[in-house]
This record gives C-alpha cells, structure tokens and sequence, in this order.
C-alpha cells in the first residue's frame, strides 16, 4: 500500500488535505479558515481590540508575511468594529534569536512613545518560543519565554502575540509565505522540526506546558523578559556597551 494516498479535508470532506491542524488533516480553504480563527481569538482574548482601538503591526525580517497574515485578520475585524492599524518595518539584529526579540522589543518601545497606539502587534510564531525552550537548555536564557502569551504590558506599551500559538511550518504551507529568519540556529531548527515532527505535531500543540516552569515572578521593566531582577542581564550588557 502507498503511504502517498490523498486523504479528504477533515472539516469539508471534499477537497484534498494538504496540512495537520491540531491532529486534523485539513484543506488549504478550510485549514485557512481555522487558522484566521485562531488568530482573530487571539486577538480577542489580547483585551485591545476595543472600538477605534489602533494597531501597530510590526514587520519584521524574515518574518514578513507573517504581518501580511496578521493584517487579513485585523481587516476582517475592522469590518465588524472600527479598528486602524498601520505598520512598521523593523531590520532587526540577526546575532541570536534572543537579540532579535530584545531588538524588536526596545525599538517597538521607541515606536511605542511616539505613535502612542493602543496595542503593538508582534508576528512571532510558535516555533520560535519552542526554539528558546530547548536552546535554554544550552543557553541557560529563557527570558523570552515571558512572550509566549495574548498580551503583556511593557513599560507604557502594550504588546499582543496573536500567532505565539500557531505553527509558522502550517502558515507557510496554508498561506504561501516564505520566512527568512535571518538566525542560522533558528532556521537549523524548522529544518530539523519540518523532517522529524512532519505529520506528528502534536509537540507544537503541548511544549507550551514546560514554558511555566521558567516563569519568575519578576520580569525585567526594561524588555518584559522573565528575570530576577527589574533589570534583565541582557538589558545590562547592553546599557554598559
Ligand atoms: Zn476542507
Ligand atoms: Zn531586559
């Protein structure tokens, strides 16, 4: 028997399954559907999308057409209350994917004071948050797992995650976009995900219960990171240079 026979969409049962959601083997129509779903959720349970709430959409690189996903929700929010949302591109620093976070976090501050928006929307998928939890292992930082959530206030500025729950692999496949992450370690890692998780994960979906274990009760006020102390080693080094 061939292991390539095409299995029809769990949800329709019509077309033919190209991607596994959540155990489900969906169709691009129908696997779009879910995921926007989510998203649009995730946005909700932020607590920002309020009636002329403003958005910044963060464009990141490597990361664009992730944003391009983000923006198609918030257009099909913006039909049923008024919400506005412009965006901004970021280059941000590719030395490690804990400098590109804290990079995105204190430029988006920058941004933050300027433009004064109701909520700053950042495109990090969950497989970045999956990566800092295994690099801690190596790394000893886990810092950066204090993002994996809806919404989380940094000094005056709020911050929602509306894709720090879903697969970047699944949007690539539903979507089409193509990331670039401009981290070696991080693209290894998709690598190493996409040959040994394809059609197995379930990992993506639990990995998010070992987060809690690093949570301190402190977070760095600089950069929101979990630390135990107000101000982050990172946020230190970087003071000093
Ligand atoms: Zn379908
Ligand atoms: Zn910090």
């Amino acid at each position: 028997m061939s292991g390539e026979q095409s299995i029809k969409c769990y949800r329709c049962e019509v077309r033919e399954s190209i991607v596994n959601l959540n155990g489900r083997k969906l169709c691009p129509i129908c696997a779009r559907n879910e995921i926007n779903n989510a998203i649009r959720k995730n946005f909700l349970k932020s607590g920002l999308v309020d009636y002329e709430s403003r958005f910044i959409i963060l464009e990141l690189n490597g990361l664009e057409g992730l944003s391009k996903i983000i923006e198609e929700t918030l257009t099909k929010i913006a039909k049923k209350t008024t919400i506005y949302y412009q965006t901004f591109s970021l280059e941000l620093s590719s030395q490690s994917v804990d400098s590109y976070i804290h990079d995105a976090i204190i430029r988006s501050l920058e941004i933050c004071s300027k433009e004064k928006p109701n909520g700053v929307v950042m495109p990090f998928p969950a497989e970045i948050f999956m990566y800092l939890l295994i690099s801690s292992a190596v790394s000893r930082d886990a810092g950066y797992l204090s993002l994996y959530t809806h919404y989380t206030k940094i000094g005056s500025c709020n911050f929602c995650f509306p894709l720090h729950n879903i697969s970047l692999l699944n949007m690539e496949i539903v979507y089409g976009v193509e990331s670039k992450f401009p981290v070696a370690s991080f693209t290894h890692f998709l690598i190493w995900v996409k040959e040994s998780l394809e059609g197995n994960q379930e990992i993506l979906h639990s990995f998010h219960k070992s987060i809690e274990l690093f949570a301190t009760q402190r977070k760095c006020t600089r950069c929101g990171a979990f630390s135990e102390s107000d101000i982050c080693k990172r946020c230190r080094d970087v003071n000093r240079q």
